[in-house]
């Protein structure tokens, strides 16, 4: 369908939001005019919210409900939903209400002018205490000095996606999944669509600061091989630093006749081994963090037109259906 929109929504233990949430979407939805269809994702949730959505499919045949077998987190509850969501442009949104559904109809809007991707950037955020809004700016702040791609500040998940940059993202097999770096990563066009967050309607954040924190790292190892690379740098200063020090025990040895006996063979072992260490530490990481980028098995690049060609080449996951017959990955195996 050319003209279909999916809305995904991850929810984990939301009963006290989920019918307000449902009609404001319902509502939203029915006027944009679009043919629409609502995934919601079950991510494990130990309150009602399952009976909730089940009974709302049974109900209405747009509603599609993914229950997982227990919590996964929120961002494998998105990938299931895009992996499942068929219209051609797929909004993500939170199940609280904190992003207003009625600015679908102004990502859809920018979709129409031609952008794949239509973030919503937030120009207030209500009732998010300031140490929230602090660790969210450092964050941003060392993840984009870290990595090459860039992520926009005050941006989260809630966005729409178009068909052909779900179906990029889909292709993207990698098991630490931070979906506001994979889709700046996607590219194509994309546009920031300023809203004011609003407070969570009811019940309180499933992102207690354990949750915030293994998510920042996730951000940062996916993004950024600066971390495996760290030893490198650890290791060039400190044989410089050995270098240093060695000419100052020769002279104190030779010249100065002040040392005790051992001591200059020991002190020269000590901080030349440790800085040779970490060089080797340093060359691992450097081997380690390219093995990272190989098995993260992103496509190499994505396409976004061509001239003079009879289609546009879709690149192939490396490891791609082998021409010997070995088991290999297609790109298709990721949308089931
Ligand atoms: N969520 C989820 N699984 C989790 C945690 C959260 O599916 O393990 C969902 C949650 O139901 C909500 C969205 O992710 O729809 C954002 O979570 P929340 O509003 O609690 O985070 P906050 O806005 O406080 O950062
Ligand atoms: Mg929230």
């Amino acid at each position: 369908m050319s003209d279909s929109l999916s809305v995904v929504v991850p929810c984990f233990n939301e009963e006290a939001v989920l019918p307000v949430t449902h009609e404001r979407l319902r509502a939203s939805l029915d006027a944009i005019g679009m043919l629409w269809e609502i995934v919601y994702v079950d991510d494990g949730s130990r309150d009602r919210t399952r009976e909730f959505l089940l009974a709302l499919a049974a109900a209405d045949d747009r509603v599609k409900v993914i229950a997982f077998s227990r919590n996964f987190g929120h961002q494998i509850a998105v990938t299931a939903g895009l992996n499942h969501a068929c219209g051609a442009a797929v909004v993500i949104i939170d199940a609280d209400l904190q992003d207003p559904p009625e600015m679908i109809s102004s990502m859809v809007e920018k979709w129409r002018e031609g952008y794949d991707v239509a973030y919503g950037l937030r120009t207030e955020r209500a009732g998010e205490s300031p140490f929230k809004r602090w660790t969210a700016q450092v964050f941003y702040r060392l993840i984009n000095r870290l990595s090459d791609v860039s992520i926009p500040l005050d941006v989260g998940d809630f966005r729409l996606l178009s068909r052909r940059a779900v179906d990029a993202f889909n292709s993207m097999p990698e098991c630490d999944r931070f979906i506001r770096g994979m889709v700046a990563w996607v590219g194509f066009r994309q546009i920031a669509v300023p809203y004011a967050r609003d407070k969570r309607y009811a019940g309180e954040s499933k992102y207690p600061l354990r949750k915030m924190i293994r998510f920042a790292l996730d951000g940062i190892i996916s993004f950024s091989d600066a971390p495996a690379r760290l030893a490198t740098t650890v290791g060039f200063v400190s044989l410089a630093i050995a270098a240093l020090v060695s000419l100052q025990v020769f002279v104190a040895y030779f010249f100065a006749h002040d040392t005790v006996p051992g001591w200059t063979s020991t002190f020269l072992a000590i901080t030349f081994l440790g800085g040779v260490q970490s060089l080797c530490i340093g060359i691992l990481g450097e081997y380690i963090a390219r093995i990272y980028r190989e098995v993260k098995r992103r496509p190499l690049y994505l396409v976004a037109i061509t001239a003079n060609l009879p289609e546009p080449i879709e690149p192939r996951a490396r490891g791609a259906a082998r021409p010997d017959g070995l088991p290999g990955r297609a790109l298709s195996e990721t949308r089931s």
